[in-house]
C-alpha cells in the first residue's frame, strides 16, 4: 500500500478537481492524508483521504480574503509568507506520515520545499494551464501599466516575505515560484494536451488528464426559450464584481434577439446593475452545467473550471480574463477556434457585441469547442493520474 502526503491550497477549484483522483486511490487501497482548511475536511474524508487541518496561518487567512482582487503580487506575496509560516508543520507531517511521494498543488510551494528538505519525492498538482512565457498573451499596455504600479508597490512585502522563507531555510524563492511550482518528475495537469499551449513538447513528466467535472445535484430555476438563442454570462466565483461589465452585457445583448442569462456572483448587488433588460435574467448563482446544456454560447472569465465546463457541452465561449492565468487561457481558446478572447480593458459594449455577434453566426465556433471538449473528455481523468502517481511512486525517485 503506497502512502501520499497531499499539500492544497485552501481554494475550491483546486480542491473539487482533486477528489476524483483521490478517491481512484483510495479506491484502490492507497493511503492518502490531505493537509488542507478545516473547511474542506467533509469533502476529503468523503473520498476516503485522511485529513490534516493547517494550522492557523494569518497569511492563509488573508489570502482567502484578497484572492477575489485578483492582484498578482499581493497573493504571490501572500503564497511566500504561507510558505514561511507552514514549513515547519509540512516537515513534522512528512516525519508523522513517512509518505512514498508527497504532492503539493503548483501554488503550494510549502508543499514542494518541505518535501525537498525532507528528502521525499514530490509530484505537482496543476489545476490550470502550465504558465510558460509562450503561453502568455502579450500584456496590453494599460493592464501592463496597473501591473507595474501594483509590483512597485508591494516590493517591500513581497522581500519581507522572501527574508521570512530565507529564516526557515528557503532561499531564491521569487514571484515565479510563488505562482507555478513544478516537479522534475510528476506533473499531473488537469486539462488536455491539446488545450495546453505547446502541449506535445512536454516530457514524460507530464500528465494531460483532461476535465475533472463531478455530478452536481443543482436544477435550472428559469426556463430556457426554444426560440432564442441562450447566452450564458459568468466571471465565476471569485472575481465577479465588475458592475461596468455586467452593465456593458446589458448595453451589447439588450436588443439582441437573444435570452440571457447572466450569474453575477454573491457579492455583487444587483441593484447596482441599474434598469435589466427583458430578456436578460440575473442572478447571484446558477446551476451552470444545467445553463450549458441549453447555451448558445458563453461569456466567461476564462476560470479552468468554466472553461473546461463550456468545452464539454460543445458550448463556444468569448473569454474575457480578469486574472493573469485567464488571459493565457483566452488567448488558447481563440487560437483553437473555440471562441473569441478579449484581452483589453476596459470591455467595451462595442466589443462585447461584435464578439457575440461573430460567434453566433460562425458555427466553426461551436464545432471546434464540441471536439475540444472530447479531447477533455478522452483525456484519462482521474483514472489515469492514479495511475501515473502509483507507478512514480513506486519508482521513489
Ligand atoms: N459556478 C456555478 N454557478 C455559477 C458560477 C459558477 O456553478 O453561477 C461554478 C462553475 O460551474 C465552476 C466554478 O463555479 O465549476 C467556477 O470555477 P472557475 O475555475 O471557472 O472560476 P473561479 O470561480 O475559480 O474564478
Amino acid at each position: 500500500m503506497q502512502t501520499f502526503l497531499y499539500f492544497n491550497v485552501p481554494a475550491t477549484g483546486h480542491v473539487n478537481p482533486s477528489l476524483g483522483i483521490i478517491a481512484a486511490l483510495t479506491a484502490g487501497g492507497a493511503r492518502v492524508v490531505c493537509c488542507n482548511g478545516e473547511e474542506y475536511r467533509a469533502k476529503l474524508e468523503a473520498v476516503g483521504a485522511e485529513f490534516v487541518p493547517y494550522p492557523i496561518s494569518p497569511a492563509i487567512q488573508r489570502l482567502a480574503m484578497l484572492q477575489h482582487e485578483g492582484n498578482i503580487p499581493q497573493n504571490a506575496t501572500l503564497l511566500l509568507e504561507i510558505a514561511a509560516e507552514l514549513l515547519a508543520f509540512c516537515l513534522e507531517q512528512i516525519e508523522r506520515v513517512k509518505p512514498d511521494g508527497v504532492i503539493f498543488d503548483s501554488l503550494a510551494g510549502w508543499g514542494r520545499w518541505a518535501a525537498q528538505k525532507a528528502g521525499v519525492p514530490a509530484a505537482a498538482f496543476i489545476t490550470t494551464l502550465v504558465l510558460t512565457p509562450a503561453s502568455l498573451p502579450p500584456m496590453p499596455l494599460k493592464v501592463m501599466a496597473k501591473n507595474l504600479w501594483l509590483f512597485a508597490r508591494h516590493t517591500p512585502d513581497y522581500l519581507a516575505a522572501r527574508r521570512k522563507l530565507a529564516q526557515v531555510g528557503v532561499r531564491g524563492a521569487g514571484y515565479v515560484e510563488a505562482l507555478t511550482n513544478l516537479s522534475p518528475t510528476c506533473n499531473v495537469v488537469f486539462t488536455s494536451q491539446a488545450f495546453q499551449p505547446g502541449g506535445d513538447r512536454f516530457n514524460a513528466a507530464y500528465h494531460f488528464i483532461g476535465a475533472s467535472v463531478g455530478a452536481r445535484a443543482d436544477r435550472l430555476d428559469f426556463t430556457p426559450d426554444p426560440a432564442r438563442p441562450l447566452v450564458y454570462v459568468s466571471l465565476g466565483t471569485l472575481n465577479n464584481r465588475d458592475v461596468a461589465f455586467y452593465r456593458a452585457c446589458f448595453e451589447a445583448l439588450g436588443d439582441l434577439p437573444v435570452q440571457v442569462v447572466m450569474s453575477i456572483g454573491r457579492d455583487t448587488d444587483p441593484a447596482a446593475l441599474g434598469a435589466v433588460p427583458e430578456n436578460t435574467l440575473v442572478r447571484p448563482f446558477v446551476a451552470q452545467l444545467e445553463v450549458l446544456k441549453h447555451a448558445r454560447m458563453f461569456i466567461t472569465h476564462g476560470g479552468m473550471n468554466s472553461v473546461h465546463e463550456g468545452l464539454l457541452s460543445g458550448v463556444p465561449l468569448v473569454v474575457v480574463p480578469q486574472q493573469l492565468e485567464q488571459s493565457a487561457v483566452a488567448k488558447r481558446v481563440e487560437q483553437l477556434g473555440a471562441g473569441i478572447a478579449l484581452l483589453h480593458k476596459p470591455t467595451t459594449a462595442a466589443m462585447l457585441r461584435s464578439a457575440v455577434e461573430r460567434v453566433l453566426s460562425d458555427a466553426t465556433y461551436a464545432t471546434r469547442a464540441g471536439e475540444l471538449g472530447q479531447g477533455l473528455r478522452e483525456a484519462g481523468g482521474a483514472e489515469k493520474a492514479a495511475h501515473a502517481l502509483l507507478a512514480w511512486a513506486a519508482k521513489g525517485v
